[in-house]
C-alpha cells in the first residue's frame, strides 16, 4: 500500500503534463456523439458513458502516460465521442498497472480518482463466448508464432517500454505449451478471483471468470484464437452477465 502511495506521490509531482491539459482544456467539451452510447471499453475509472462523454476534454493525458500504449483515441471513422479515449482489446488491452496513471493523470474527473489500485477498476466482464474454439479445452497446444500480432503492435510504437519488452518475453514462453493464457496473464493480483483454469468434461480445462475481474481485457488480448474465444463485454459488472444470467435460465 505504502509503494503505491509514494508512486502515485510522485506520478502527480512530475505529471505537469495534467495540469496543463486543465489549462488548455478550458472547459467541458461536449461531443457530437455524446447521445450514441454505443458500448467500448472505456480506460480505468471511467464514469458512466454520458457523464464521461460530457466530461472528457479529450487532452490525451491518460493515454500520453499508459506503459502499455494501451489507449487511443477514438477518430471519426470509429465515433463513440470523437477524441475520447478508449481500449481495444483485440489490440492492445490495459494491463492495469498498480497505480492506474492513467486515472491520475486525468484532469477533468472523466476518469474518476476514487479508482486508485488495479481491483478498484470496472472496465467491463470477461465472457467465454466462443468455448467451441478454446485451446485448453479442445487440448490443443499454443501455436508458434501466436504472439506475432503482440510482437507487430509493439514494434509500431515510437517508445517501448519495458514493461512491454516484459510482457512479450512473458507471452513468448507460452508457445508449444497447453494453453491457460487468459488466467496466467491475468493482471489481478489474486488470479482466483477473477478467472481460473477449472477441468472440463472432455479432459481438457476452461477459463471460468469470478467476480473479481475488472474487465482489463487482457485475456482477450493474449487468446491466440483467430478470433479471441474470450472477450470483455464492455461496461457489464459480473452481475449484469452470470448472475443475471444464472436468473433468467
Ligand atoms: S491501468 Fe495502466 S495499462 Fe491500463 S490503461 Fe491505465 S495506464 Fe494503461
Ligand atoms: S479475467 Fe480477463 S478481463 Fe477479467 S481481470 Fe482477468 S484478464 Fe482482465
Ligand atoms: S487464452 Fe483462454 S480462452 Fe483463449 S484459448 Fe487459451 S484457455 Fe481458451
Amino acid at each position: 500500500m505504502q509503494t503505491v502511495q509514494t508512486e502515485r506521490r510522485e506520478f502527480v509531482k512530475y505529471s505537469t503534463l495534467g495540469i496543463l491539459g486543465l489549462v488548455l482544456g478550458g472547459g467541458i467539451v461536449f461531443s457530437p456523439h455524446a447521445n450514441g452510447f454505443e458500448n467500448r471499453l472505456r480506460p480505468p475509472g471511467a464514469v458512466d458513458e454520458k457523464k464521461f462523454l460530457a466530461l472528457c476534454i479529450k487532452c490525451g493525458q491518460c493515454l500520453q502516460v499508459c506503459p502499455y500504449h494501451s489507449i487511443k483515441l477514438s477518430d471519426m471513422a470509429k465515433g463513440h465521442g470523437v477524441g475520447t479515449p478508449y481500449i481495444d482489446a483485440n489490440e492492445r488491452a490495459c494491463y492495469a498497472c498498480k497505480a492506474v496513471p492513467c486515472v491520475l493523470a486525468c484532469p477533468s474527473g472523466a476518469l474518476d480518482h476514487h479508482c486508485e489500485k488495479p481491483e478498484d477498476i470496472h472496465m467491463g466482464i470477461a465472457v467465454l463466448e466462443f468455448p467451441n474454439t478454446c485451446l485448453a479445452i479442445a487440448k490443443t497446444a499454443i501455436p508458434k508464432g501466436y504472439n506475432d500480432k503482440m510482437h507487430k503492435f509493439t514494434n509500431s510504437v515510437r517508445n517501448v517500454t519495458e514493461l512491454e519488452t516484459k510482457l512479450l518475453a512473458k507471452l513468448d514462453e507460452f508457445e508449444g505449451k497447453q494453453c491457460t493464457l487468459c488466467a496466467d496473464m491475468c493482471p489481478i493480483p489474486n488470479p482466483i478471483s477473477a478467472i481460473a483454469m477449472v477441468p472440463h468434461a472432455n479432459g481438457g480445462k476452461t477459463p471460468e471468470i469470478y467476480d473479481g475481474c475488472i474487465g482489463c481485457g487482457a485475456c482477450q488480448d493474449v487468446c491466440p484464437t483467430n478470433i479471441p474465444s474470450i472477450v470483455v463485454k464492455p461496461r457489464m459488472r459480473y452481475e449484469d452477465y452470470y448472475t443475471n444470467k444464472k436468473e433468467r435460465s
